[in-house]
């Protein structure tokens, strides 16, 4: 049996690892020249870097020890923070109480969280966060971080309450962003080129053609054309956007991208205690900064820093509003048999690394 993935992002080098060991002949075509997607690594001054922080949010044990048994992996506790530039101040996030102790307004964010309702029944993301957090806590932390991050005139567009650690807005005790158990479980690969081994090697026994863009599929035969050349198969997996993969039949679909910008400083370690990345909620352009080396392991007398500024030069994050989740639902509602979808673009869903391998396996479920 034969079958074609398109693109070779995690979810695209999971499906050929799973289906050639299943015996099945695998080309997996890629349109730039590496493998990985996000995840790839690259190298600016000597320091490795992903585009966007990539550490693995580890679900269970066997997404775990299937990267770990290839590409050893280093399990961590994550840190994030926030700078609130009208307070002049560095907090952490999720939201801290021992923060807002420290904060100017003090009194009246605390008088606003005595007065929040018993139950958050908000219906878009703005109400979800007064509700959880009062008006004060909300305007300085999330609402121009997502107004800008998403380029929305307000967070009221979005149904969901979305962006947040759900359940616990405000942390008390330990500030990791550690969810449930409150052990570490963000993991990166221990190798200076983290995750590049691993996708190298869930290829090993696939046919890889990278550096070519899909130009037509044709969903019915199980056909796709490169520079004029047919490939034909049983299956195909796509992992690149659904309206790319159906040529817009629905209409296009909106997703927002993000700006890189590397910058080295000339200093060994930059962030307090090696946290891994701060928010910036407040007016300039950028959304976040990640110190790399605090992710990474890289020892350095030097540090890099990427900065990130929402744009439209990529794919990366889909519109959860009901329009667009109705529109790629109508995408994938119409594929036809043999013809699979998966993985963040696949799905229109906010997949993270973990959850695109839980993808994968449903699919292998479906299929064998
Ligand atoms: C900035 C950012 C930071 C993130 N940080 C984390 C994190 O810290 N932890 C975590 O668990 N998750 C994180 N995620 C999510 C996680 O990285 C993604 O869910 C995952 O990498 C998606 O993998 P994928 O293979 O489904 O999609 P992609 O990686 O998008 O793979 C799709 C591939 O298809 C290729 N492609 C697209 N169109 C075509 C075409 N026409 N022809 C050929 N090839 C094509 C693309 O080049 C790409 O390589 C982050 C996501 C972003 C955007």
């Amino acid at each position: 049996m034969k079958a074609i993935i398109l693109g070779g992002g995690v979810s695209g080098c999971v499906a050929a690892r799973e289906l050639t060991q299943r015996n099945f002949e695998v080309t997996l075509i890629e349109k730039n020249n590496y493998l990985g997607g996000g995840c790839h690594t690259f190298f600016w001054g000597g320091h490795p870097y992903t585009e966007g922080p990539r550490p693995l949010h580890v679900i269970n044990d066997r997404i775990f020890n299937y990267i770990n048994d290839i590409v050893p992996m280093r399990l961590f506790h994550l840190y994030l923070d926030t700078y609130i530039e009208q307070d002049r101040s560095f907090y952490s996030f999720p939201i801290h109480w021992d923060d807002i102790q420290q904060m100017p307004d003090k009194e009246k964010i605390l008088k606003e969280l005595d007065d929040l309702p018993e139950h958050n029944d908000a219906k878009n993301l703005e109400d979800g966060w007064l509700n959880a957090v009062g008006p004060t806590l909300y305007e300085k932390y999330v609402k121009t971080y997502t107004e800008k991050m998403w380029e929305i005139e307000s967070n009221k567009v979005f149904e969901d309450y979305a962006w947040t650690v759900k359940g616990r807005p405000i942390q008390k005790g330990d500030r990791t962003v550690e969810l449930a158990t409150g052990k570490p479980d963000h993991a990166y690969p221990i190798e200076e080129t983290g995750y590049n081994r691993f996708f190298e090697y869930c290829v090993k026994d696939t046919k890889v053609i990278l550096g070519k863009e899909i130009e037509k599929v044709n969903l019915k035969k199980k056909a796709v054309y490169l520079e004029g050349e047919e490939f034909c198969a049983d299956i195909i997996i796509s992992t690149i956007a659904l309206d790319d993969l159906m040529g817009n039949e629905f209409g296009k679909l909106r997703y927002m991208g993000r700006d890189f910008y590397p910058i080295v400083f000339p200093v060994e370690h930059l962030f307090k205690d090696g946290h891994h990345f701060i928010h910036y909620p407040n007016c300039e352009k950028y959304t976040r900064i990640v110190e790399y080396k605090n992710i990474t392991g890289h020892v350095s007398k030097d540090s890099l820093v990427v900065m990130e500024i929402p744009s439209h030069s990529n794919k990366l994050y889909p519109y959860k509003i009901k329009s667009e989740t109705e529109k790629a639902e109508k995408y994938i509602n119409s594929l036809p048999d043999g013809i699979y979808s998966i993985g963040r673009l696949g799905t229109y869903r906010y997949l993270n690394i973990g959850q695109c391998f839980e993808n994968v396996w449903e699919l292998m479920e479906r299929i064998f």
